[in-house]
């Protein structure tokens, strides 16, 4: 009887212990999200692009770029052993294709012999949605500034005139430097009104110099920002009327998102 009892005693515990152990599992099953998958790419090495990314400059063509002033136009910057260079005299270039939320990459390269001081020293700028001709479009700035003061509100890794960058992440003219950009495009009401501010998150040189920032508008380079309504837009390279030495550009790629 005695032995009988002790089965009885062993079977319930363990069946009481199995039951909470399956409950746990349930409640905890719940929470768990199985679709959608993320896609399976391939990541690339040493800044390469992914395998998802679009390749805006690999240094063979300047095939995905043309005159921001002549669209119509293959962009005409120098190209030469991989790298292209500043045409001052053909102004700003931008991407063939147009664009709303992405992840992009660029490195640049300010000359190891670069003169000038403030904003007049290796000048340029990536314009995150061109709204138009010239300067027009919301710009993270491109300058030299490894021990050359500016307003730091102008400085590299701003967003011109908005937000100053949290670090000067600026390694030496003549060195190679990257730019990770995260870009949330604004949102618009159909009269025209903003209905969500536009977002840049920024990686400069490995450190985040912008943290999901809210812009103010596009960039002004005299008064206030402010908003006027746009679709998908271009991405812009500045060709600053500066005298300083032109500043040369490599791998370029993005990611829609
Ligand atoms: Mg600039």
């Amino acid at each position: 009887m005695k032995k009988i009892f002790f089965i009885l005693l062993f079977i319930s515990i363990t069946s009481f212990s199995i039951a909470q152990k399956m409950s746990a599992a349930d409640s905890a099953a719940k929470t768990e999200v199985y679709s959608p998958v993320p896609k399976v790419i391939t990541p690339g090495t040493n800044n390469s692009a992914p395998s998802d990314a679009i390749i805006l400059f690999d240094g063979k063509d300047l095939n995905e770029w043309v005159l921001t002033n002549n669209p119509s136009q293959t962009a005409t910057w120098k190209l030469s052993d991989g790298i292209m260079t500043v045409n001052k005299a053909v102004g700003n270039i931008q991407t063939k294709r147009s664009f709303t939320n992405y992840q992009l990459h660029l490195e640049y390269r300010i000359p190891e012999n670069i003169t000038g001081e403030g904003q007049l020293r290796g000048n340029s700028g990536v314009f995150l949605a061109s709204t138009g001709n010239g300067d027009a479009g919301y710009e993270v700035q491109i300058l030299d500034n490894y021990n050359n003061k500016t307003y730091t509100n102008g400085q590299v890794g701003s967003v011109y005139k908005q937000y100053i960058p949290l670090a000067n992440a600026c390694r030496k003219p003549g060195e190679w430097q990257t730019f990770d950009i995260f870009w949330t495009a604004p949102v618009f009401n159909e009269d025209g009104t903003i209905k969500l501010k536009a977002k840049v998150t920024v990686i400069h040189n490995g450190v985040l110099v912008q943290n999901a920032v809210e812009l103010k508008g596009e960039t002004r380079w005299i008064g206030e920002p402010y908003y006027k309504k746009h679709g998908a837009c271009p991405i812009k390279l500045q060709a600053h009327g500066d005298k300083s030495e032109p500043i040369s550009f490599k791998n370029i790629w993005i990611r829609e998102l």
